[in-house]
């Protein structure tokens, strides 16, 4: 009998897991249902990393992130696991005003923006010839995309070192929740602990519901191209705020090119996780949008997963029942938080935290509308 078990090896669950291994949890064991951790949205993700965001909760955790990213940076001397590339968020007019407040906010925290019209944009990166006349660029050169699946791989050879136990290749079928322990039965073997944390990304409302409990969860599809530059470019991170298209430079020829987002309620089990037609042709069309050189690049393939939505765009964190933690409701913008949050989560399980506004029961479990994105830009 184990006196944790993590459920779920993606960045949340590997951050959750060395957290716990540190802080005298006692006996940890995590399981994941792959042979390997972040083979689900982790490992997917475009890894972009941004203070650009609206709500208090992520700032902290941005920052804390952060912290967590370079730590296990310097723990596997991978160079490449985190690239300065500086993040440009491409606003209309009307977009710029309502994040002028952000900006503010950003410099009181001595994080540097600044805020760039079309002439400055093209003078620091001329392959963003065909951004519109009037648009605000704000630029955040603080910026980095980090590479999740180094994190997490790093994350557990850390925790593992520690003697986090680890099962991978075990799916989870079922919860029992008793009086004095909580089983999960998996292949061939039920596994003991005295508290469990769910962190398996937008499998968790699957698994709670073995419980008979049920949660606030819907998950949604999300897409990324590899784009072949030939000629290679110069470029950062770029977000498109109004149609929430994102460009992540991956090496001097390769650039990711995301989001399309499909928003309507997803089967974890069963869903696309190629990416379809119509995101590929829509990706292509707005490439060409900014940036007349991409006539020349080649779509090298395509890929979805899905990210967790809740009614408040918020994470659901916290108890579900006595012995029966959660994390999960990344809305979208998870990678970039993940490391704080499964931090969060062990702390909320041992009791060190309480945080009632992130309480899984905070909604019922009923259908609600699935927003857009905008990385946590916004807050809608
Ligand atoms: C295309 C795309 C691009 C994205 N880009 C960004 C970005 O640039 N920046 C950003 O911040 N966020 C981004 N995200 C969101 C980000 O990927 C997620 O928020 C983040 O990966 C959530 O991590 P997680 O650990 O909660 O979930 P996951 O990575 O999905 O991990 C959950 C794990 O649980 C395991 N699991 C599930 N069920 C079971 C079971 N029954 N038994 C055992 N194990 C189980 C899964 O195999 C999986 O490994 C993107 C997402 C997508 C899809």
């Amino acid at each position: 009998m184990y006196d944790l078990i993590i459920i779920g090896g993606g960045v949340w669950g590997t951050a959750a897991a060395l957290y716990a291994v540190e802080h005298g949890f006692g006996s940890i064991l995590l399981v994941e249902a792959n042979p390997y951790v972040a083979g689900e949205s982790s490992g997917k993700a475009g890894g972009i990393v941004s203070d650009f965001v609206a709500h208090p909760d992520d700032r902290k955790w941005v920052a804390r992130s952060r912290q967590l990213f370079r730590q296990a940076q310097q723990a596997s001397g991978d160079t490449t696991m985190i690239a300065h590339d500086g993040m440009l968020s491409l606003c209309n007019p009307k977009e710029a005003d309502q994040l002028m407040a952000q900006v503010a906010e950003l410099k009181a925290r001595n994080i540097a923006i600044e805020v760039w019209n079309k002439r400055q944009i093209i003078a620091h990166y001329p392959d963003l010839d065909r951004v519109d006349a009037n648009i605000v660029g704000f630029w955040t050169p603080q910026d980095w995309h980090v590479n999740p699946t180094a994190y997490a791989q790093t994350t557990l050879a850390m925790a593992k070192a520690k003697n986090l136990v680890v099962h991978l290749g075990y799916r989870v079928q079922s919860i029992k929740v008793e009086d004095h322990q909580v089983s999960i039965k998996g292949p061939g073997t039920s596994l003991e602990a005295a508290q469990v944390l769910i962190a398996a990304g937008t499998w968790t409302r699957k698994l709670v519901q073995t419980t008979g409990q049920d949660i606030a969860l819907r998950p949604y599809r999300a897409q990324l191209a590899s784009l072949d530059f030939p000629s290679g470019y110069q470029l950062p991170i770029v977000r498109e705020m109004s149609t929430d298209m994102y460009l992540v430079p991956d090496g001097s020829h390769n650039l990711l090119a995301g989001d399309g987002t499909r928003l309507w309620e997803h089967d974890p089990d069963n869903y696309q996780t190629s990416g379809d037609e119509q995101f590929e042709a829509e990706i292509a069309t707005g490439v060409m949008r900014l940036i007349s050189r991409a006539h020349t690049a080649q779509l090298r393939r395509s890929w979805a997963g899905l990210c967790g939505a809740t009614p408040d765009r918020r994470p659901l964190i916290g108890k579900v029942m006595d012995r029966l933690y959660i994390a999960c409701g990344d809305n979208g913008f998870g990678i970039k938080r993940g490391p704080a949050i499964g931090e969060l989560a062990v702390q909320i399980a041992m009791g060190e935290v309480d945080a009632p506004h992130l309480d899984p029961h905070r909604y019922p479990p009923t259908d609600f509308p699935l927003h857009p994105g905008s990385g946590g830009t916004f807050t809608k």
